[in-house]
């Protein structure tokens, strides 16, 4: 059988409702549909975690800027109900725009200084749209447990923190960068990727292992990680790079020494495509 869609709140709080009065708990993940094994990770991470497991498939509007690709964002529901439905899935959220954003919605939600860095910076309000639909999902959902993906490193990070400020009784869960076998971290973009671009992709992740390697092997000069980065990944065959950065993993600002935990964060445009990496380093 394949994973039921709803499409309404007053339905999935049914479902949800009656789940928890069975005692079961109940696991999420959200998501904007085109779904692909990295999609997948998370729903099995959800279904061993937790007896019960919802997905979303929302492309949220609000998170896309006015020139961003909202209108040709891939919408691929019954392929999606089908990766849900071997994922072990048991219940998609599926809603209208009308839904989640009824008329005269205002109310927003910030995660401030997290949001104005690498991917917040690039794209103004961002961030604010994703950390508003992710409480509405909350709220609508009531989940135990919420699964994200290390892909996304930022967006974890302001969750997180959106969490733990506001006290949303949920917990938030991290889970590894589902990759190609080339390195390549999935993505719902990738196909937007014509085969030249998708020939030079997993360059961004290699530019990404090479930073690590520096550090191991005892650099610990941020500047100097970023620029060999940044030149790396700026010799890509048609890669223009939006931001390479070298980060405090809490922080997310710009750290003089490799003398606590960071990430490496990147965002490379191949063609119109915009795509986002990142690699962490140990503490
Ligand atoms: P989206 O692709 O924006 O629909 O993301 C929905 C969720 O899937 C987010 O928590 C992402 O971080 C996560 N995700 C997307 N791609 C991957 C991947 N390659 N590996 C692991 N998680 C991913």
């Amino acid at each position: 059988m394949l994973t039921p869609i709803v499409t309404t709140t007053d339905e999935v709080r049914a479902v949800v409702g009656a789940v928890r009065r069975q005692g079961r708990t109940v696991g999420f993940v959200p998501t904007m549909g085109a779904l692909h094994a990295g999609h997948a990770a998370l729903v099995r991470a959800a279904r061993r975690t937790s007896g019960f497991a919802v997905v979303s498939v929302f492309v949220n509007p609000t998170q896309f800027g006015p020139k961003e690709d909202f209108a040709k964002y891939p919408r691929t529901l019954e392929a999606d109900q089908k990766v849900c439905t071997e994922a072990g899935a048991d219940l998609i959220f599926a809603p209208s725009v009308e839904e989640m954003y009824p008329e005269r919605s205002v109310a927003v939600v910030e995660v401030k200084g997290l949001d104005e860095v690498l991917d917040g910076a690039s794209r103004p309000g961002h961030f604010r749209g994703v950390c508003t639909v992710v409480l509405k999902l909350f709220n609508i959902v009531r989940p135990d447990v919420a699964h994200f993906g290390a892909k996304d490193y930022q967006q974890a990070r302001i969750i997180t923190q959106m969490v733990r400020d506001l006290n949303v009784p949920v917990e938030v869960r991290v889970e590894p960068t589902v990759r190609e076998p080339d390195g390549l971290a999935m993505s719902s973009r990738n196909r937007y990727l014509s085969p030249t671009e998708r020939a030079s992709a997993p360059g961004i992740y290699q530019a990404l292992r090479n930073v690590r390697d520096r550090a191991r092997a005892g650099e610990i000069d941020a500047a100097r990680l970023e620029s060999a980065l940044a030149a790396e990944l700026a010799a890509i065959p048609g890669a223009r790079v939006d931001y390479a950065r070298v980060v405090d993993a809490d922080t997310l600002r710009p750290i003089a020494r490799l003398d606590r935990p960071a990430v490496a964060a990147v965002a490379v445009f191949l063609g119109a495509t915009r795509l986002i990496d990142n690699v962490s380093f140990g503490g």
